[in-house]
Formats: structure tokens, sequence, C-alpha cells
């Protein structure tokens, strides 16, 4: 099944072929093979070290989270009921309280938070945990939609609303950064609805991509908290004026969808197209054996294996076709060819992955170029996915305009919302598009001003000040 003609088919076929997942026996949930969870692992220790640089400490909470303290943050607690796992049954007896299988950490954090902050100089408080998370349900996509997936959840305590917005704000700068310089896709940084947002959160700030069905995803979330949790969990610190107040917060999160977004966004029909820095291997050698000369194969081999971090030398007994195929499937960025030619002339044959284009390189030139290699592939996905945003968004001046577009081409929408919800509930009725975010502008165009300042809600047409990013999602 091609990536064009039938988008979900292939995503499926790919996944597989690829040996990534297996189905867990509950619906909903995966297995993370090898392969899968490197990827995974690479992504992670990324995403680690930076907010690490960033002041950042690990910790880990427990997996139960007793009812009554979801319950005390009210939206927060409406937000999750339809989707938490509770257990009422343990220990061979009925339990007296209900115990919610974590869907995030907040409720059970901030008790916390509550005992350990008292004064300023115990601000900022910032901390991180590497976890499963569970949010049943009910239309499950692999990567994309699991009822158990993993994630990290970011979690901070600060003086002023000023220090913890331009925190939110920073992670998610840091997750575009992460997205489009390492992962090579491009997509939209912006703030979402009130209707949107996270339950219970001031403000929701997110990075939407777009997926090859002209479907939205979204791929990381930065939450301004507020002092929404801060004043039902009673965390207050002592000023420097003396004066007890409330903490602001933030809560933010990338999660294993990053893998769904990397497979649906760069694949072909060929398979994976893996950037360098999160593919298990970086390349991989294929040997071209004659009747004499593997040994001097091998040994050119293994030299080269020594100069290019994270090379893999298939050595099996598989023919070098099959080896192409396999490893095309999987993803490496670059397959290095040695056979005879290739030990003779001491040059070496490249294929590289992402655009199916050959090299011939010494092997002091590969050395040299190794790392513009990789970053011409990662610059290369990124420009790839870009032109497919951009050749995917659509400004609309009419809800007619905007309901042609959902029946014919799909992608985001550019339109103007005078940012009433019940325009928003009726749009996403009638099209099941939702508003994605206000994209964050970071120059704002002269053009756009003139435009913003005399432009109608698309479904109502009063004043819209904003021009909104619509999608159907996932
Ligand atoms: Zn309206």
């Amino acid at each position: 099944m091609t990536k064009e003609k039938n988008f979900s088919q292939w995503y499926l076929d790919t996944i597989f072929k690829a040996d990534l997942i297996d189905y867990g026996p509950v619906k909903g949930t995966i297995v993370f093979k090898p392969y899968a969870y490197r990827i995974w692992e690479k992504l992670q220790i990324i995403v680690d070290e930076e907010i690490k640089k960033l002041g950042v400490q690990n910790v880990y909470f427990p997996i139960f989270i007793p009812e009554s303290l979801l319950r005390k943050e009210k939206e927060h607690f409406q937000g999750f009921t339809p989707e938490v796992a509770v257990v009422t049954y343990a220990g061979g007896e009925e339990l007296q309280e209900k115990l919610v299988v974590r869907p995030t950490s907040e409720t059970i954090m901030y008790p916390y938070f509550a005992k350990w902050i008292k004064s300023y100089r115990d601000l900022p408080l910032l901390i991180n945990q590497w976890t499963n998370v569970i949010r049943w349900e009910k239309r499950p996509f692999p990567f994309i939609r699991n009822t158990e997936f993993l994630w990290h959840e970011g979690h901070t305590a600060h003086r002023d609303h000023n220090e913890s917005l331009s925190f939110v704000l920073k992670i998610l700068a840091m997750y575009e950064k992460i997205y489009q310089n390492i992962l090579g896709i491009y997509g939209f940084a912006g703030r979402k609805s009130e209707a949107e947002k996270f339950a219970g959160a001031l403000a929701t700030y997110t990075y939407e991509i777009l997926l090859p069905d002209g479907k939205a995803l979204q791929g990381c979330t930065s939450h301004d908290l507020g002092q929404n949790f801060s004043k039902v969990f009673e965390i207050r610190f002592q000023d420097k004026d003396k004066k007890l107040k409330y903490i602001w917060q933030t809560s933010w999160a990338i999660t294993t969808r990053a893998l769904g977004a990397l497979i649906a966004v760069h694949g072909d029909d060929r398979g994976l197209i893996l950037p360098p820095k999160v593919s298990p291997y970086q390349a991989v050698i294929v040997p071209i054996y004659g009747k004499t000369n593997k040994k001097k194969i091998d040994n050119f081999a293994q030299e080269i294996q020594k100069e290019i971090p994270e090379t893999y030398f298939d050595a099996t007994s598989k023919t070098p076709g099959y080896k192409f195929n396999f490893w095309e499937l999987r993803g490496i960025p670059l397959r290095i060819e040695i056979g005879e030619k290739e030990v003779q002339t001491k040059k070496l044959t490249l294929y590289r992955r992402d655009n199916q284009q050959r090299l011939s390189l010494t092997q002091e030139d590969l050395k040299n170029n190794l790392e513009n290699i990789f970053k011409e592939i990662e610059e290369n996905l990124l420009k790839k996915s870009k032109k497919f945003t951009f050749d995917h968004t659509f400004s609309v001046n009419s809800y007619n305009e905007f309901k042609k577009i959902l029946t014919t081409k799909r992608g985001f929408i550019k339109a103007f919302w005078c940012e009433n919800k019940k325009c928003e509930a009726k749009i996403k009725e009638e099209t099941k598009a939702t508003t994605r975010c206000l994209p964050i502008q970071k120059s704002r165009s002269k053009i756009q001003e003139v435009r913003s300042k005399k432009n109608k809600c698309i479904y109502c047409g009063r004043k819209a000040k904003n021009e909104w990013l619509f999608a159907q999602s996932y």
C-alpha cells in the first residue's frame, strides 16, 4: 500500500515491516521492540540533556493517585475523568479509596510541592520525571494514540508569573528546536484556545505538525498553570517582603507520539527514513563479497566502522540485495557498500536514504565530511517537511472555502475566528476541524497587521482579531 493512496494502511504496514512494535494483549497498548525503543531512548537522551541545561532535576513519583487528590482541581478532574483507569480491588480486597492510574502527575506531585516549598529561597523548583501514563483510548493508532504511552513530564514552581510564563515559552522553544533541528519536522508553535487547552491550565502552548493525510498532530505541550493548582493544593511561600504568596506553576511534556510523527512525516514507500541523531545506527556497512575476498573486505569494513560512530557492520550471510532492502526499510540514514572495487580503489560507495543518492568518497573524505553529510540529511528532511506543510496550509476568508478545503485537499487552514467558544464548537461539529493554535508570530509583517484590523470571524462574521490555525486532528 503506498503512502499517497492510503496513509493509515501504509503507516501500519511500515511499522510492522520495520519491526518496531507488537500489539499488546490489552487494546490500545503496544510492545516497543528494541529498534523502536532505541529511537525513543535517543530522543530521551537529547531531551534530558536539554532540560538539565535549564537546571531541571529528575525525580520519580508513584503511579497510583488517590481519587481524592485527582478531584481537587475541578476542571482537571472533569477533563481527565473520561480517560482514566481506576483500581478498585487490590491485595485481595476492595479498596476503601479508588486509585487512579496516573494519566499525568500534577495531583500527586503538588501536595509535595506544598511540603517542600516554604520560602522564596526554595524557588524555582524545577523537576521532571520519565514515566508511562495511562489514558484510555477508544480508537487507538500505534504511537499516535495509545492507552499507555511513554513520556517525560516537567513540573516547575516559580515566584511570579513573569518567571513561570517565560519558562513555559523557553520549553516550547526547546521542543520546537528539537523537532526542527534534530527530528527534521516542521510545525507551528502557538497557543491553544480555551476549549482545547489542558484541563486546569491558564494557557497551553503546543507545536502542531501536519501528517501526510492532512490531519494535525499535537507534537508536545507546555502549560502555563498559573496559580490554579497552587491555590487548591495550598502551595505558598514567604516572599522577600515577608508576605505569603501562592506559587506560579508550569508543566510540559513530549511523548512517544514523536515516534509516530517521525514515521509518518519522513517515511516513504520503501520504509522509514530516520534523522541521523535518533536513528539506532547512523550508518550501515554492507559488504559485497566475491569468491576470495571476504577477509580483505572485512578488514576494510572494520577499519571504516571504527571511524564512524554508531555504525552497524552487517556481516550476516544474507545477500547484499536483501540487506539493502532490510536497512532501507529501517531508515538507516547512510549505507556504505564495500566490495572488491572499493577495496582496490580505496573509495567507498555511499547511499543516502533520504534522497536515494549515491556518493563516492575516499576513506579520508568520508571521515572529514561525515558531519556535513548528516547535517545535510537533517536539513533536507526539514526542508521537505516544511514544503509539505506550506503546500498544505491554506488561508481562507469564508466558511464555504473552509469547508471545501476539508472535503478536498485537507491540511492546516488559517482563518479568522472571533474567539467565541460557540463558533469554535459549531465549526467542530460541522466540519470535525478544531482550532489547533494561535501561531506565535516571530516577526509580524505589515501586511498581516493591515489584514488583521478589519477581519471577521469566518463563522459568525463578527470582528476577529487573530488568524487561527484549524485542522482535523489525531
Ligand atoms: Zn465567531
